[in-house]
């Protein structure tokens, strides 16, 4: 399990369903229902692949973003 921060949600718009399964499912609440479109707040995803895991259509894939670089003390 990863950082906050360090994570991309990818969701399909076109094989979602819509069925809100991954946002009951998240344990951060990253996702949420906009009207019927699935959105996540990628800061607050931790990369768990819960929701990818879930999904009965595989229409989320996760992602991880590389990290800063980290600068040296002068
Ligand atoms: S990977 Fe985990 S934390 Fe990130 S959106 Fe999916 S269920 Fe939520
Ligand atoms: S579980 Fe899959 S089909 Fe259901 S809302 Fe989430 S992404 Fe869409």
């Amino acid at each position: 399990m990863g950082r906050n921060g360090s994570f991309h949600i990818a969701i399909d718009d076109v094989t979602c369903v819509q069925c809100a399964g991954c946002v009951s499912i998240c344990p951060t609440e990253a996702l949420h229902m906009q009207g019927l479109t699935l959105e996540c707040h990628d800061p607050t995803c931790i990369g768990c692949d819960l929701c990818v895991r879930f999904c009965p259509v595989v229409a989320l894939s996760l992602h991880a973003l590389s990290a800063p670089p980290v600068r040296a003390e002068a």
